[in-house]
């Protein structure tokens, strides 16, 4: 079976007229719409490590410590910062709650805190 296009001109305007609005308020990196509620990312000050996973942009994660059980919740802008100005390892995912962290880091030293 051949795959068509729309040829819809209108339709073809108004998801151009959708786009420039969104290019206009910032919801738009790199050619990626910006979920609502989400926090724009600025995938130039993020520390790839080599690879090429870069985030566009950031949402709250909620998550249990893998320690205590702990409910915790990863802020879009606590990731923000961790990913662009701490420059943390874009694969990091959050699995620790802050009183686990900080005691596994008594242990490990070096590790980087993922929530302040
Ligand atoms: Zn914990």
């Amino acid at each position: 079976m051949k795959k068509t296009l729309s040829k819809n001109p209108i339709k073809r305007q108004r998801e151009e007229k959708r786009i420039k609005k969104l290019r206009k308020a910032s919801r738009i990196v790199q050619g990626v719409e910006i979920p609502k509620g989400a926090l724009p990312a600025d995938p130039e000050s993020q520390f790839h490590g080599g690879g090429y996973a870069v985030k566009f942009s950031y949402q709250d994660i909620h998550y249990s410590c893998a320690g205590c059980g702990k409910k915790e919740v990863w802020t879009a802008e606590q990731q923000k910062r961790y990913f662009e100005v701490q420059k943390g390892n874009i694969y990091n995912k959050p699995k620790w709650c802050h009183e686990c962290h900080v005691k596994r880091m008594q242990d490990k030293p070096g590790t980087k805190p993922m929530s302040a």
